[in-house]
């Protein structure tokens, strides 16, 4: 066999493995539209995905199906995209760490916000002997005793 048709079958493996992984190839490529919890799940699948490929290769490569060049090279290439795989994994689940912290500091954000306008609501003034802040229901000044003159309505 000349190096002509050994490229030419080579080009062959390499155009039949690329159909048959083709929609797990493709899916990598469309911009990540879901919910980052859909994407995590994705990325999973496709790392076993991928996984499940590099050990079917050295299985072919025990049976001789294809060459050990053959699977050393592929093996290569799915190990690169099953490292970015990882990446992206680890990034997702960074990022919603993160979002489900902002979305924890909302809530107190929230809390405090509520309890600071609850707070102004009451709030009636100052004491005009001791400067105590007063409250709508206060009729005497809680700290020195004085008359508010706060009219509870
Ligand atoms: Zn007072």
């Amino acid at each position: 066999m000349d190096i002509g048709s050994l490229l030419f079958l080579l080009l062959i493996l390499v155009a039949v493995i690329y159909i048959i992984c083709r929609p797990f190839y493709r899916k990598t490529t469309l911009p990540v539209l879901e919910t980052e919890t859909d994407a995590l799940d994705d990325y999973q699948k496709e790392y076993d995905q991928v996984i499940k490929c590099i050990r079917e290769l050295e299985f072919e490569a025990k049976l001789r199906k294809i060459s050990d060049e053959d699977q050393a090279l592929l093996t290569e290439e799915y190990q690169l995209h099953a490292a970015v795989l990882l990446g992206l994994i680890e990034k997702t689940t960074q990022s919603q760490k993160n979002s489900h912290d902002v979305s924890e500091n909302s809530q107190v954000d929230h809390l405090i916000t509520d309890r600071k306008a609850k707070r102004r609501e009451r709030f009636a003034g100052f004491c005009a002997n001791c400067k105590t802040t007063l409250q709508k229901s206060d009729r005497f000044c809680p700290k020195c005793g004085k008359t508010t003159g706060v009219l509870n309505s």
